[in-house]
């Protein structure tokens, strides 16, 4: 059996890494249509969090939940006389265009400051018409200048060049979706944590060929925070690790359990195989 290479010293291992920020909007916000209880101290942290970490991430995609205002949006929204039951209905939220679908100016605030750095960043729309509850439903409605001045493209999402398990897709960014961004190690923030947020992880999770996921539980608020321990348990089956924001990223608590130099050794990584399995000998 061989051991796992030691971390290669000075290689710069956070470029890699991606960050999800999910709809962390008005309406999930205290006064919002359906706020989470710490919602808006949930958005004000993830704001400190982009700006004192944001230059660790290779890139950083933010999605919004993005209804239609008539119809029930595939049943997503519970329309008078019916009831929502906050499982699977809801209050009318995040409607295209209204207040309430704007990110928490907080975010808009950090974004602005992303952005003059030079920060890729990419947003995403998801709910239009239906219930979508994870980012990768998603899709991609703009990309904020990169630090190339380039948007992305399907050969350069994968953030580790000859990725093994990526289709070879022609560098068109109109044919970009939002699974293709979900490779490599990916930590995942924003409201709530027992929804949007779970979905996305998992997708992410399952999407995701070579990189580990963990979800920064300070960074996100539930809206049956009672069943948070129900939640990381299904994260954690699921192979997600759940973390906090100041958990480094490589060994220890909350870390990635992957070889660094698996991942940064492409080759070594066999499609299908995850980086965090060491090979027998
Ligand atoms: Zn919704």
């Amino acid at each position: 059996m061989t051991t796992p290479a030691p971390s290669p010293v000075g290689v710069s291992l956070p470029a890699l890494r991606t960050l999800l920020v999910v709809d962390v909007q008005n309406d999930f916000c205290e006064g919002g249509a359906l706020a989470v209880t710490g919602g808006a101290a949930v958005a004000e942290r993830i704001a400190d969090f982009l700006e004192d970490r944001a230059g660790e991430y290779r890139r950083v995609v933010l999605s919004r939940d993005w209804h239609e205002p008539s119809g029930t949006n595939g049943g997503h929204f519970a329309l008078p006389p019916g009831e929502p039951d906050y499982l699977d209905s809801w209050p009318p939220h995040c409607v295209q265009g209204t207040p309430g679908a704007d990110y928490h100016p907080a975010i808009i605030r950090a974004l602005a400051e992303l952005e003059e750095r030079g920060i890729e960043v990419v947003h995403v729309v998801k709910g239009e018409g239906v219930p979508a509850y994870s980012l990768a439903e998603g899709r991609i409605e703009r990309v904020a200048a990169s630090a190339d001045g380039n948007a992305p493209t399907p050969s350069d999402s994968s953030s580790l060049p000859d990725s093994p398990g990526l289709p070879d897709s022609p560098s068109l960014p109109g044919s970009l979706t939002v699974p293709d961004l979900l490779v490599g190690p990916i930590d995942v923030v924003g409201l709530a944590f027992d929804y949007c947020v779970a979905a996305s992880a998992k997708d992410a999770a399952r999407a995701n060929p070579v990189g580990p996921v963990r979800v920064l539980l300070d960074l996100t608020a539930a809206v049956h925070s009672e069943a948070d321990p129900e939640t990381v348990a299904q994260l954690a089956a699921a192979g997600i690790t759940v973390a906090d924001s100041d958990d480094p990223p490589g060994d220890g608590p909350g870390g990635y359990a992957a070889p660094t130099a698996d991942l940064l050794d492409p080759l070594e990584v066999a499609p299908g195989v995850s980086a965090s399995s060491p090979k027998e000998s």
